[in-house]
C-alpha cells in the first residue's frame, strides 16, 4: 500500500515519563506504517527544555503560529519535587502548555471521547459537551489581603494620562478581607473570537454564561465583548444553521444537565476551572478526554488533557508492562492530521485521520480496553484488559483493516 504524502509539516512536540513512551508506540504502529509523515520535531521533553534553557519551546510555539498546526505530547511542570528528582535543572521551568499558549493567545477546548459501553453519570447526555475555559485574569490574576481593624477600603485606577477612579469598597467594623481582580480587553476579545470559530469549524452551538446581573460591569464587559464580535460571525453561524446563546451561570449549570450535549460551553476562568473537572467526571474518564488550543487567528494545537501518568512511568522502568490508556494521545494525531488535511487539501489525510480514530472506538466497543476502563463499563458487557502495547495492535489490526 501506498503511504499518504503531506504538504505541509506538522509540529510536533514530544514530551515525558510514560506519554512519551506511548508517544512512540503511537507513532510506529499506527502512523508510520500508512503516512509519509512530514513533522518538525521538538523535544519538549524536561531535559531537551533544560538543556535548551526553555528555548525550545518557544520555538515549538513559534513553529505553531508558523504552520498552523501541532500536535503535543504531555510534558511535566516542574515543582520543588521534580527539581529535587531531576537534580541537573538550572530552573523550575515555566509550565510549557502556560508557554504555548501564551504565545498563540489561545483558548483551550476539552471534549470527552464517548463510546456505547461507557455511560455518563448523566444518563441523557448522548453527545460530548465541549468546554472552553477562558484562560487569564479574574481570581488567578487577583490580589487578596486581611486586615483586623475598622475602616474603609477604596479602589483606585491611576491613567497614564493621570486620570483618576476611586470607588469606596466598603466601610467595615472588625476584621475583613479584600479581593482585587481585573481582565483585559484584549484578552476578552480573543477568547470570544477562539470561541466563535471553534463553533463553525466543529459546527457546534456555542453558549456562553457569567454572572452579569451581579457583577454588572465586570461580567457585563465580557457580554458586551461576545456581542459584539458575534456580529462578523453571525452570518456564517446562520449558513451552518448553529446558534450563540448567552445565559446566566446558573441558568446554564441547569440547562447542562438536563440537556443531550452537542455543544460548546464557554466559560469565565474559575467557572471553566471547576466545571471542566465536574463535566469530564462526568463523563468517565481523563484518559478520554481531548484538548485543543485554538488561537483567534485559526492556529491549532491539539493534545491529551491528561498529564505525563508518572506513576505507571515509574513501574514502566522497573521492566513492568503497564496498561496505560492512549487513546487522548491517539486523538490528538488524528485531530492534527485531520486539521492538516482540511487546510492542505488533502482528503486522504483526513481520511486517515477519521479511520485511526474509528478503528479506536472500534476497538474499544469490542470490549478491547485499558485497566483504567474497564470498571467503568457498563453489567453485562464482557471486556478484555489487555497492556498499552496490546491495545494499539488491535488498533492497528482493524486500522489496516479500514484502509483496505
Ligand atoms: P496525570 O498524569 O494525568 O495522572 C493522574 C492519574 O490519572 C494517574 O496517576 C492515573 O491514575 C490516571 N491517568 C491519567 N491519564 C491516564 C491514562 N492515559 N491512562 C491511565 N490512567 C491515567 O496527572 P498528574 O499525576 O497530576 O501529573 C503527572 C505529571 O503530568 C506532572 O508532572 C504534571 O506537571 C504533568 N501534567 C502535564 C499536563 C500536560 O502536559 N498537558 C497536564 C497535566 C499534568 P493511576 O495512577 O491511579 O492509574
Ligand atoms: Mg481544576
Amino acid at each position: 500500500m501506498e503511504k499518504i504524502k503531506m504538504k505541509t509539516p506538522l509540529v510536533e512536540m514530544d514530551g515525558d515519563e510514560m506519554t512519551r513512551v506511548l508517544w512512540k508506540m503511537i507513532k510506529e504502529k499506527l502512523i508510520l506504517p500508512f503516512v509519509d509523515l512530514n513533522t518538525e520535531y521538538y523535544d519538549l521533553g524536561l531535559l531537551s527544555r533544560n538543556a535548551s534553557r526553555d528555548r525550545v519551546t518557544v520555538d515549538a510555539a513559534n513553529a505553531t503560529k508558523k504552520y498552523g498546526v501541532a500536535v503535543k505530547c504531555a510534558t511535566i511542570t516542574p515543582n520543588k519535587q521534580r527539581m529535587e528528582e531531576y537534580p541537573e535543572l538550572t530552573e523550575m521551568w515555566k509550565s510549557p502548555n502556560g508557554t504555548i499558549r501564551s504565545i498563540l493567545d489561545g483558548t483551550v477546548f476539552r471534549a470527552p471521547i464517548l463510546i456505547n459501553s461507557i455511560k455518563p453519570v448523566v444518563k441523557n447526555w448522548e453527545k460530548p459537551i465541549t468546554i472552553a475555559r477562558h484562560a487569564y485574569g479574574d481570581v488567578y490574576k487577583s490580589i487578596d489581603m486581611y486586615t483586623s481593624e475598622p475602616g474603609e477600603c477604596t479602589l483606585t485606577f491611576r491613567g497614564d494620562s493621570g486620570e483618576e477612579k476611586t470607588l469606596s469598597v466598603q466601610k467595615v467594623d472588625g476584621g475583613a478581607v479584600w479581593q482585587a481582580a481585573h481582565n483585559k480587553d484584549s484578552s476578552i476579545r480573543s477568547f470570544a473570537r477562539a470561541c466563535f470559530q471553534y463553533a463553525i469549524d466543529t459546527r457546534q452551538d456555542l453558549w456562553f454564561s457569567t454572572k452579569d446581573t451581579i457583577a454588572k460591569v465586570y461580567d457585563g464587559r465580557f457580554k458586551a465583548i461576545f456581542d459584539e464580535e458575534f456580529e462578523t460571525y453571525k452570518p456564517q453561524f446562520d449558513a451552518l444553521g448553529i446558534t450563540y446563546f448567552y445565559t446566566l451561570i446558573d441558568d446554564a449549570v441547569a440547562r447542562v444537565i438536563r440537556s443531550n450535549g452537542g455543544f460548546i460551553w464557554a466559560c469565565k476562568n474559575y467557572d471553566g476551572d471547576v466545571m471542566s473537572d465536574m463535566v469530564s467526571t462526568a463523563f468517565g474518564s481523563l484518559a478520554m478526554m481531548t484538548s485543543v488550543l485554538v488561537s483567534p487567528d485559526g492556529k491549532y494545537e491539539y493534545e491529551a488533557a491528561h498529564g505525563t501518568v508518572t506513576r505507571h512511568y515509574y513501574r514502566y522502568l522497573k521492566g513492568e508492562r503497564t496498561s496505560t490508556n492512549p487513546v487522548a494521545t491517539i486523538f490528538a494525531w488524528s485531530g492534527a492530521l485531520k486539521k492538516r488535511g482540511e487546510l492542505d487539501a488533502l482528503p486522504e489525510l483526513s481520511a486517515f485521520g477519521e479511520n485511526l480514530e474509528a478503528a479506536t472506538l472500534d476497538t474499544l466497543e469490542a470490549g478491547i480496553m485499558t485497566k483504567d476502563l474497564t470498571g467503568l463499563v457498563e453489567d453485562g458487557i464482557s471486556v478484555r484488559e489487555v497492556y498499552s502495547e496490546e491495545f494499539l495492535d488491535e488498533i492497528a489490526k482493524r486500522l489496516a483493516a479500514r484502509l483496505g
